[in-house]
């Protein structure tokens, strides 16, 4: 589903991300890791359309959209997870969703908090959406809460949330599970498996959790020094030399 083909984002001098190539099967929960500065996120960010290669390819169903905008990567289903905004923590959990499908036609996220009247009015059926999606997640009960107010782990699950609003095909995820505590980290492992298996989302999720990463990513790809080192199952890659060589060496 998406190719990366010797990929490079240089910042000055230094190679964040050095030649990277790798493939993420469609239907695939594909696992991203590596030791602190390997370039996951930079090469998360250079896929989504948010920093330009400094050269190299990235191939989606056989289409080159390397250096596209991240709203027509969007709009294509390419997402990435953004953490939810300071502006929208005065906004509740569901209208947070409910601004998700005016962001994917390429308005601002200023005109998508703007107009998030007039969505509200027009759109009774974004509005159904975003509570099955809540249901979906469990997490009905916070609802019409201020997304400024809800816990870390919780945000995380409404950042999925978000991705379910619009027709995702392939979902990036950045440390989906930083800082969030071991049942709400199950319930956004169990949300990316049902997401896998009854919508056919693919994802790319990049965790510093071996047994998240474990339980729900094959294949897992390690990359270090802005290189892919490894790819294999969980077990390939957590025995491979240059692997276990590269987070000693951190
Ligand atoms: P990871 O997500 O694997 O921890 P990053 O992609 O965030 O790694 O960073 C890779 C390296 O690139 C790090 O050494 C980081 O300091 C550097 N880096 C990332 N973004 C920038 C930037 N905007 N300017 C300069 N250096 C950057
Ligand atoms: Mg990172």
């Amino acid at each position: 589903m998406i190719r990366v083909e010797n990929l490079h984002r240089h910042f000055g001098g230094f190679r964040a991300v050095d030649g990277a190539t790798l493939e993420i099967r469609k239907g695939s929960i594909t696992g991203l890791i590596g030791p602190n500065g390997a370039g996951k996120s930079t090469l998360f960010n250079v896929i989504a359309g948010r920093l330009p290669p400094t050269s190299g390819r990235v191939v989606m169903d056989g289409e080159d959209v390397t250096g596209l905008p991240p709203h027509e990567l969007f709009a294509k289903g390419l997402l990435r997870t953004f953490q939810i905004a300071h502006e929208f923590g005065s906004m509740t959990v569901r209208e947070n969703l409910m601004m998700v499908p005016a962001m994917q036609s390429g308005e601002t996220l200023w005109n998508a908090w703007f107009n998030r009247g007039r969505v509200a009015r027009e759109e009774a059926a974004i509005r159904a959406k975003a509570d099955e999606v809540l249901e979906f997640l469990t997490i009905s009960h916070i609802a019409d809460l201020k997304a400024g107010q809800i816990s870390g782990g919780q945000k995380k699950l409404v950042e999925l949330g978000r991705t379910m609003m619009v027709d995702a095909k392939i979902v990036f995820l950045d440390e989906v599970g930083a800082g969030v505590n071991r049942t709400l980290l199950n319930t956004i492992g169990d949300a990316i498996l049902r997401l896998n298996k009854e919508r056919g989302y693919t994802f790319c999720v990049i965790e510093h959790d071996m047994d998240f990463i474990a339980r729900i990513c094959d294949p897992v790809i390690c990359m270090a020094e802005g290189k892919v080192l490894a790819q294999g199952t969980v077990d390939e890659v957590k025995n491979d030399e240059r692997v276990i060589e590269a987070y000693l060496g951190t």
